[in-house]
């Protein structure tokens, strides 16, 4: 079978390695790829935009791909699935409807109190309905959000209610552009953050090994959000009764409830969680998608062929099949571009490739491009080095050795990646689950 991937971060080089593999795979498309998938055997870049949807069913179509996988929101929450749908494509994920989830946090809150699903008390405001002295009378911190896509850098915890006010008259005046004209105001909820990704065919819905990523860019979870500077699986937060309890609070209910809605959902489901000290679980958000860079150390860890999977879910099978995964752990740990997240500086030539694919793990690549023999950056986040070990302490080893001979000017990762698992690990209260 021919697949074809759609997008060019390191979650559609993860995806585009993990497809090749299937021996039922002849050849993987990526639209549009990086350095990394462009080298990747049996996978092939095509320079189509992963937001330029007629171009992408056009090349599906002429192509004759039988499985197509959507990587980023953008495309989702414009229609991919929708588009495919209506020429026969097989293409895996939500339709516009359900990616609203992800779309719109007005949306997504609404939904979530509607159906009693666990989440932070919230307003939202637009520019006519925003209400300072409501915001004065609440206790800080409080979180202030965009509603609409902002590449995960739409959300201010706020310290103080001054500074919620400044965020909030900041989006609502336009700083993110149609994303601010509508902002979420919630209730800052406490505590360690997992991330709970599963497949769903409509109905029946199967969970993929948890993971925890690392969103701030300095050590020690300080300084500026990103994209994700790093990520782990499995996440020791998330023990056997942790997870008992979201998929009975969170994620059963919630794909039931977009069933009754009218809008059955059919792809990954992305929950971003608060655990509380008390092992209370509250959604921060849906994402539509898998998360970058959580995807990278959830695939090294899965042994089953992940087109099966998806074709599974297409045909609303995913009751007859049980994701099979490796008993390690895995890490991965992102290395950016010099000026990232704010003014990030593109095309610094990186040296060390070949070094560091000649040890053991993978490395993936992200914001990577080539120009004649050389690969140079152009992206944010450049490149995801993920490692395996019987202990997440073991993988992180892994990960860090893997990447050491890289090396490009002002290039920035974490030292830390994966400390609280780790000492979780010392403290012998780790995981009791895959
Ligand atoms: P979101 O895109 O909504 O997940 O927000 C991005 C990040 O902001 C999350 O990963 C959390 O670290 C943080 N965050 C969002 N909402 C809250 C909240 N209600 N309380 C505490 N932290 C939050």
């Amino acid at each position: 079978m021919k697949v074809l991937i759609v997008g060019g971060g390191g979650r559609e080089h993860a995806l585009a390695w993990k497809c090749a593999q299937s021996p039922r795979v002849r050849e993987v498309i990526v639209a549009p790829g990086n350095a990394g998938t462009e080298r990747e055997p049996r996978v092939r870049n095509v320079a189509v935009a992963a937001t330029d949807i007629d171009g992408l069913l056009e090349l599906a179509v002429r192509e004759a791909v039988d499985l197509t996988i959507i990587g980023p929101e953008a495309p989702l929450v414009a229609g991919i699935v929708d588009a495919f749908a209506a020429r026969a494509q097989p293409c895996f994920g939500p339709g516009a409807r359900a990616a609203r989830l992800e779309g719109s946090k007005a949306f997504a809150k609404e939904f979530l109190q509607r159906h009693g699903i666990p989440s932070a008390a919230y307003r939202v405001f637009s520019r006519d309905s925003y209400d300072p002295a409501w915001l004065r009378s609440q206790r800080a911190p409080i979180v202030v959000k965009a509603s609409g896509l902002a590449a995960g850098k739409g959300v201010v915890i706020a310290t103080s209610v001054e500074e919620a006010d400044a965020a909030a008259r900041a989006m609502l005046g336009g700083r993110f552009g149609e994303a601010g004209h509508e902002v979420v105001i919630e209730q800052f909820l406490s505590g360690e953050e997992a991330s709970f990704i599963v497949m769903a065919d409509g109905e029946h819905v199967v969970p993929l090994a948890s993971a925890q990523d690392h969103k701030r860019l300095g050590e020690a979870d300080s300084g500026p959000n990103t994209g994700g500077m790093g990520a782990y699986s499995p996440a020791p937060v998330v023990t056997r009764a942790v997870h008992e309890r979201v998929m009975r609070e969170v994620i059963r209910p919630t794909l039931r409830a977009l069933a009754a809605d009218g809008m059955p959902y059919t792809g990954f489901l992305y929950a971003g969680l608060m655990i509380g000290p008390d092992g209370a679980v509250n959604v921060l958000e849906f994402n539509c998608r898998l998360g970058d860079p959580e995807t990278q150390p959830i695939l090294a860890r899965l042994r089953s062929d992940l087109t099966q999977l998806c074709e599974a879910a297409l045909a609303h099978r995913l009751d007859r099949i049980e994701p099979q995964w490796d008993e390690r752990a895995a890490l991965g740990v992102v290395i950016a571009a010099a000026g990232y997240p704010e003014s990030v500086r593109l095309g610094d030539s990186i040296e060390g490739l070949e070094a560091a694919e000649q040890r053991p793990g993978k490395l993936f690549h992200a914001g990577t491009r080539r120009e004649g023999d050389r690969i140079l950056t152009s992206g944010g986040r450049v490149l995801c080095g993920v490692g395996l070990g019987h202990s997440v302490r073991e993988a992180q080893r892994e990960a860090y050795a893997l990447i050491e001979p890289i090396r490009f000017e002002g290039m920035q990762l974490r030292r830390d990646i994966g400390y609280r698992a780790i000492a979780r690990e010392r403290r012998g209260s780790g995981s009791d689950r895959g």
